[in-house]
């Protein structure tokens, strides 16, 4: 699809939690919303005696949904960007350019079987993919591995397990790497491999894996996996550095 730039309107803004901020933005100018879930848009916005930025940002929503897009973002304290995206009111103009990359779930026919792994706000490629397996009602078999820091911090949680409970083929496994309380019956700890084996058959090699997040995140996670026999074919990653 070809790369458009168009101006879009905040029609929505909450917080999922205290730092992380979601935007539904509408388009003004024609923005033809055939993405791939897992693309990723660049999000532009002006401030007032201040030079244009832009930064890139996966789209959260699936494609089925023609309304809008929805951008989910960490906010940075001391960020050049995302204090930008934190003073956004409703009904400010900003500009979207995209769709692009490469980090997508293309091959619905091909890709039957997909372990999807990421942490934070790397949730956002992935609550895409889910949304559209689910709201298409796709033949995949997703397990999904999202690790945050505690359990209120963890993005869409709702939402996951109100698509896990209504779709038998989605699996999420949720792990907290500093939850304190005992309330939390999840996984504890950082995702690894023996993490993924304890939900996954690993010696299907029909499986895809996707992975999103920091650099050393992917880069540990790959090296685990190739170590255990995955064909790097199988891998596919996207890592948001700085
Ligand atoms: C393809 C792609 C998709 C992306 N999608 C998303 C998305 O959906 N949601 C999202 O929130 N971000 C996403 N990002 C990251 C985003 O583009 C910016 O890098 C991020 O918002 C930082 O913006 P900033 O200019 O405010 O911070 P900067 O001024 O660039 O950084 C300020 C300081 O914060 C540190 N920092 C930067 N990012 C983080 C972070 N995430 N956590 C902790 N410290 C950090 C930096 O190392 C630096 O020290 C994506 C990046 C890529 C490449």
């Amino acid at each position: 699809m070809p790369i458009q730039i168009a101006r879009f309107v905040v029609k929505e803004k909450f917080n999922q939690t205290a730092d992380v901020v979601t935007l539904r933005l509408v388009p003004l100018d024609p923005f033809n919303m055939d993405f791939k879930p897992g693309q990723f848009v660049n999000l532009y916005v002006q401030r007032e005696g201040e030079p244009l930025l832009a930064r890139p940002y996966s789209i959260a929503s699936s494609p089925t949904n023609k309304d809008y897009l929805e951008l989910t973002i960490k906010i940075i304290e001391g960020g050049r960007f995302t204090p930008r995206v934190a003073s956004l009111k409703i009904g400010d103009v900003v500009k979207i350019g995209g769709p692009f990359g490469k980090f997508f779930f293309l091959d619905e026919e091909k890709m039957k079987d997909v372990v999807l792994i990421g942490g934070g706000c790397g949730i956002t490629p992935f609550i895409s993919i889910i949304r559209y397996v689910s709201e298409k009602g796709l033949d995949v078999n997703i397990t999904y591995f999202y690790s945050a820091r505690t359990m209120d911090s963890i993005l869409y949680r709702n939402e996951l397990e109100s698509i896990a409970k209504k779709n038998k083929n989605i699996k999420i496994i949720f792990t907290c790497t500093r939850e304190g309380s005992s309330s939390w019956n999840g996984e504890r700890g950082r995702i690894n491999l023996d993490m993924i084996k304890k939900y996954v058959d690993i010696r299907d090699d029909k499986k895809y894996y996707m992975l999103c997040g920091p650099p050393e995140m992917i880069k540990s996670l790959v090296e685990q996996l190739k170590s255990a026999g995955i064909n790097e074919e199988k891998i596919i990653h996207e890592s948001w550095s700085a």
